[in-house]
């Protein structure tokens, strides 16, 4: 691709900061409220506006995303676009209660890990996930849905990917506002990603889709790029390349936004965030860990 076909293209790339949610849940220290909101905060003056920033799952198995509804009701006067991942139909319903906008899933693309991460088969969980969209719709709220592991699966290997097409077909015919491809133990290869995204891209468009990449092996900015080749503009990235999965043995870090952005930056695409300021919130985030240890 060359830099005028790229900015005829396209040149705005959205990031979607996962920090937050998907970083602080798999690290040890446990944030408070007023820390998990001075980290967005953080994040928002560096032009990030779009953040997925809490979850409703049971607070005995995730302890460090307690207490969201606190966190939201210091959130309403912002305009940013707030996520939250929502287990089932009971963490629906808070969300709701808590005037989320957007709600986040997540479908493991395999049995095994599907049952490792919410104890249910995939037949289940379509089942009240379709029941969940449903709902959102009549009230006007969004729904993501992630389909995890979605190349490689450190239980079962190597994930069809005719079978993650199938999943997202059928979530989009569900209504779903947006499929995640997500690689989240950063086993998936450029040739994987490209070969996926071209098909979806082809059948249903390129703007109901986005990507959320781990670096365990060092190829999520590779496999950034295969995306974007394929016409994807929405990525998922965490500040400081914090967290990884603990269900998932060897999901090491999410891919940082600061290699991110700075990436696309020298790229020359556009994201509207400042690395300058990014770097604040890195010390931020790296303060609060290093107090409580
Ligand atoms: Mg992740």
């Amino acid at each position: 691709m060359d830099a005028g076909a790229k900015f005829n293209f396209m040149n705005q790339i959205q990031v979607n900061e996962v920090g937050p949610r998907d970083g602080l849940q798999n690290i040890d220290t446990i944030l408070n409220i007023g820390e998990r909101l001075q980290l967005i905060q953080s994040l928002e003056r560096a032009g990030i506006n779009s953040l997925e920033v809490g979850s409703f799952v049971n607070p005995k198995a995730v302890p460090a995303m307690a207490n969201t509804d606190a966190l939201l009701e210091k959130l309403v006067n912002s305009n940013s676009d707030y996520s939250v991942l929502i287990p089932n139909i009971y963490g629906y319903e808070l969300a709701k209660i808590n005037k989320v906008k957007e709600v986040c899933l997540v479908l493991c693309a395999t049995e095994s890990m599907n049952k490792e991460n919410i104890n249910k088969s995939i037949k289940d969980t379509i089942v009240e996930f379709k029941e969940i969209i449903n709902r959102a719709k009549k009230d006007q709220i969004k729904t993501k849905i992630y389909i995890s592991v979605a190349f490689e699966c450190p239980y079962e290997g190597l994930v069809s990917s005719e079978y993650v097409y199938d999943l997202t077909k059928k979530f989009l015919s569900y209504g779903i506002n947006e499929v995640v491809i997500a690689d989240t133990i950063g086993a998936g290869k450029p040739d994987q990603v490209k070969k996926l995204f071209r098909r979806l891209v082809k059948d249903f468009g390129p703007s109901d889709f986005s990507a959320h990449f781990h670096d365990t092996r060092q190829l999520a900015l590779s496999n950034v790029k295969a995306a974007m080749e394929e016409g994807i503009s929405k990525f998922d990235s965490c500040i400081a390349g914090l967290g990884g999965c603990p269900f998932a043995p060897g999901a090491s870090g999410n891919l940082a936004t600061e290699d991110l952005v700075s990436m696309l930056h020298k790229e020359g695409y556009e994201t509207g965030i400042s690395e300058e300021m990014l770097k604040k919130s890195i010390d931020l985030v790296s303060n609060f860990i290093n107090l409580k240890n």
